[in-house]
């Protein structure tokens, strides 16, 4: 069997371009024939180029798609406003305590929070009315409170306030909710 032509030109200055064939120096970095680029190791081969200067674009032009379907998903699909489920969140039931800290007495209130609408609600804003003996308001307060309730779920939750009165002004303690944000989101 006898080599093929080609492979007869292959000196050690000297190879064969893959592309089309022809005898090139060694170090070639460049077919000077076909001008097709035989290293992959160079930043100017146009096929290592592409990837080395596009892929930024690539990942910058998804963020931008990212934002831009957002801000199209949130003007044609808007998260749903508590206003249009004011007591779908209910508290059911929520007691007052006293704790001493370093800054004084503070009030925690606990209880259980229940969803009775078909979404999920997070970062709920309580409002709290505080009574005295008589029934007469005389502390309020809006703690917010870190938490997600889902749909037809229910869950504990507890709020600290600080007391602008004596702890003896305090009898008795009303907790309903005042605002929350939907959970809803395409990517965050
Ligand atoms: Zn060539």
């Amino acid at each position: 069997m006898t080599p093929r032509p080609e492979h007869n030109l292959e000196t050690a200055s000297s190879r064969i371009c893959p592309f089309c064939a022809e005898s090139i120096k060694q170090e070639a970095k460049v077919c000077p024939r076909c001008r097709q680029w035989l290293t992959l190791r160079s930043l100017r081969n146009p096929a290592i180029a592409v990837w080395v200067y596009g892929l930024p674009h690539v990942v910058l032009y998804g963020l931008l798609m990212m934002l831009i379907l957002t801000a199209f998903d949130r003007i044609e699909n808007p998260k749903p406003d508590y206003a249009a489920f004011v007591n779908s969140l209910r508290v059911m039931e929520s007691r007052m305590n006293w704790a001493e800290t370093s800054s004084g007495p503070r009030i925690y209130i606990t209880g259980i929070l229940t969803n009775q609408s078909d979404l999920a609600w997070r970062d709920i804003e309580l409002e709290c009315r505080f009574l005295d003996a008589n029934g007469r308001l005389v502390d309020a307060a809006h703690p917010h409170v870190f938490l997600t309730i889902q749909p037809h779920d229910d869950t504990a939750f507890r709020a600290d306030v600080n007391p602008s009165r004596p702890t003896n002004d305090y009898a008795a303690s009303r907790v309903r909710v005042s605002t929350a944000r939907n959970t809803k989101g395409l990517f965050w």
